[in-house]
């Protein structure tokens, strides 16, 4: 049996990493159920960058294969903000529906393609030996007129995704997990780790 840590707390990210490696040979561990207290500075500025300083640090510490993600939103009218910031913006302790309605009056004169926007997900893998692999993925959308839908968390009620003509707030969990930035990174991190051990 493979064992992965997964460097997170957070349920939601570790039920998903656990639906995509559906591999009964691979046990993922979150950092509690590994034994691992981590206090980690995620201060790179890149999804990238923040995505290999928590893999690699806990990897250190554990000398075990360690997998960690970051994720957030970029507004193209807002210079790509919020980005790496996403958690951060505005205070951790501002609710959502503030944020949400702060960038949609920032938007208030863009319009059509202006609104531009994507979730955006990187995943790092450290390997004890100190290799690293990084992937990423995105879902691309605009930023709605006015919040809607009451799934998902965070900044799912303005992301606008055209395609499917609803927010991703408005989609049921396994719709925007087949198309989420984070199912897509990680799909692509469960291919590149098949050919890497
Ligand atoms: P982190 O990846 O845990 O550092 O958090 C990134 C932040 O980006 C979250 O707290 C949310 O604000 C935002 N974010 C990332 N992915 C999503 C998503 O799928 N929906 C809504 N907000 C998201």
């Amino acid at each position: 049996m493979k064992r992965i840590i997964f460097a997170t707390s957070n349920p939601n990210k570790l039920r998903e990493i656990r639906q995509i490696f559906d591999d009964p040979e691979v046990e993922i561990l979150s950092l509690k159920e590994a034994g691992i207290h981590a206090d980690i500075v995620e201060d790179g500025t890149t999804f990238e960058e923040n995505a290999c300083i928590k893999a690699g640090a806990v990897s250190r510490l554990t000398g075990e294969l360690v997998l960690a993600d970051d994720s957030g939103l970029e507004v193209d009218y807002l210079d790509r903000a919020p980005g790496v910031y996403s958690a951060r913006f505005m205070g951790e302790e501002t609710p959502y529906s503030v944020k949400n309605q702060f960038i949609i009056d920032q938007l208030r004169d863009a319009e059509g393609e202006k609104r531009s926007a994507r979730f955006v997900c990187a995943i790092a893998a450290a390997f004890p030996d100190g290799r690293t692999l990084v992937t990423r993925g995105t879902i691309e959308g605009r930023i709605a007129y006015e919040p809607a839908g009451m799934n998902g968390f965070g900044y799912d009620p303005i992301v606008f995704v055209p395609e499917f003509g609803m927010t991703t707030g408005e989609m049921e969990p396994e719709q925007k997990n087949a198309i989420s930035h984070r199912g897509k990174a990680l799909r692509q991190m469960r291919e590149l780790l098949k050919k890497a051990q």
